[in-house]
């Protein structure tokens, strides 16, 4: 690492002890733009590097509320409202027990480079509560939406930060959020948040949005080799919004995904994931992917185990954080995976990313693969300000130029830097270079 970036990455390391997500994801954004920085005295004599890793506003607040037998419950609730140069804050809501400071952290500095490749006009923010929605009833999960929105909603707006779901926050959650929103502003503010209901301000394909880019991005790297979804086996981890989506998106090119997990375990389905089962056991039923097995006559349920050990072709890591390693990278290519593209945000660790490497396959990195559904978002804001509905093939065709658009600025870039193919350079690079930019057009804030 260059001297003046190891500083800076010191700095941030002595000022924010105890963030190991977090500074993951710095570290590997000050990696990637070593040679950007090279060449751009400018940013360094603005300190653009300190002033892009430090958050514009961090609010941590107390969210207590009733479970159905009257017994009182303590939650934090978290908005990270990092960058905002490129427009207002923008980014999902995530209700998970293993939310800390520093995953929202990571997950907001990610958001920024992510936004700024949809070219969307939007900053980068992200939030959420350790609060656990499973095995609550819907009445518990309202009454902690009404108290997390209670103190959200003095934060947030349509021109000033606009959250969506992200893990545990779904058409469910975003309802109740909006609903207790509204009741506080007295006004019907569209934009405040994305992810709505289709007959409340929603926009047709968001639901899809992120699994259907991915795939649309994985395509486009396979067509980089000449070569494309058809026939390939993929194997997908998670059983939520994105892996449903990008299921379903690979088995419309062609492609068969044979499996699911959960943080319980791990489905095998020889047969290919039966899509329309996988969405009434999760979405309609909330069940588990065992559930799931449970109904498929041939399929497999690995109590405690991940899919990675699974033979395929393709590698889609669509459920949390660090969740693949390298050793299961290892794994992966030795049963003949040729491209890994990141559904989820930061899923491979440090180590599996430089052994995707290593081994010479494709990788594509979350900000740029999984950029699909926050653009889409920019999409659902849009039709909110005209008071307008797309149809789905225009969202669907928008989606897929952004996607098809983001790809070519990732090459592009990685080429312009010396680094062709790696798709991490050119996101991080292309990103962070239209963050800066804008950043020095706004003066020292
Ligand atoms: P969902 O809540 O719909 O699904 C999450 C899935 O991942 C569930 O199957 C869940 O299983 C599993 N999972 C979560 N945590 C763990 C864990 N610690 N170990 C094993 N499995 C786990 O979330 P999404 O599909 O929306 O999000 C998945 C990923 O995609 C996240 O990283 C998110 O940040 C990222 N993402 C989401 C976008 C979106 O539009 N929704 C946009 C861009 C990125 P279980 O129920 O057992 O917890």
């Amino acid at each position: 690492m260059d001297k003046y970036i190891e500083d800076v990455y010191n700095e941030s390391l002595r000022r924010n002890p105890i963030q190991p997500e977090f500074q993951q994801a710095v570290r590997e954004v000050l990696e990637s733009v070593e040679p950007l920085l090279a060449a751009r005295k400018d940013y360094r004599d603005a300190a653009i590097l300190a002033r892009i890793i430090e958050p514009e506003r961090q609010i941590m607040f107390r969210v207590a509320w009733e479970d159905d037998q009257n017994n009182v419950h303590v939650n934090r609730g978290y908005r990270i409202q990092f960058n905002s140069a490129l427009g207002q804050y923008k980014g999902g809501l995530r209700f998970h027990q293993s939310v800390t400071l520093s995953v929202v952290k990571f997950l907001g500095f990610e958001q920024i480079f992510k936004n700024a490749l949809t070219g969307q006009g939007i900053g980068g923010g992200k939030g959420g509560s350790d609060f656990d929605p499973h095995g609550k009833s819907d009445n518990e999960v309202m009454r902690f939406c009404q108290a997390f929105m209670t103190e959200l909603s003095r934060h947030i707006g349509a021109d000033v930060d606009v959250p969506a779901g992200d893990i545990g926050v779904g058409a469910r959650e975003i309802g109740y959020l909006f609903g207790q929103y509204k009741r506080l502003a007295n006004r019907n503010e569209a934009g405040v948040l994305t992810g709505k209901g289709l007959n409340w301000g929603g926009s047709l394909v968001r639901t899809q949005a992120t699994g259907y880019g991915l795939v649309t991005f994985a395509q486009a790297m396979l067509g980089e080799k000449g070569e494309d979804m058809d026939g390939k086996k993929v194997i997908v981890s998670g059983s939520g919004n994105v892996a449903t989506y990008a299921i379903e998106k690979a088995h419309a090119l062609g492609a068969q995904a044979i499996s699911i997990s959960d943080s319980s375990g791990a489905v095998y389905d020889p047969d290919g994931i039966d899509v329309e089962l996988l969405k009434q056991v999760k979405e309609v039923e909330r069940g588990r992917v065992s559930d799931y097995a449970a109904r498929r006559p041939n399929a497999q349920f690995r109590a405690g185990e991940h899919v990675w050990s699974i033979a395929g072709d393709i590698a889609l890591p669509c459920a949390t954080q660090n969740e693949m390693n390298e050793a299961d990278v290892a794994t992966l290519v030795n049963n003949g995976v040729k491209l890994i593209a990141e559904g989820a945000n930061m899923p491979l660790t440090p180590d599996a990313i430089e052994a995707a490497q290593r081994s010479h396959i494709l990788y594509a990195p979350g900000k740029a693969a999984n950029a699909g559904g926050v653009a889409t978002s920019a999409l659902e804001m849009q039709q909110n300000a005209g008071m307008a509905q797309w149809a789905f093939e225009k969202v669907e065709d928008r989606l897929r130029a952004i996607m098809l658009d983001i790809h070519r600025e990732c090459l592009e870039t990685a080429d312009e830097y010396g680094k062709p193919g790696d798709y991490m350079v050119g996101a991080n690079i292309a990103g962070f270079r239209k963050v800066a930019d804008a950043m020095l057009d706004q003066g020292v804030i």
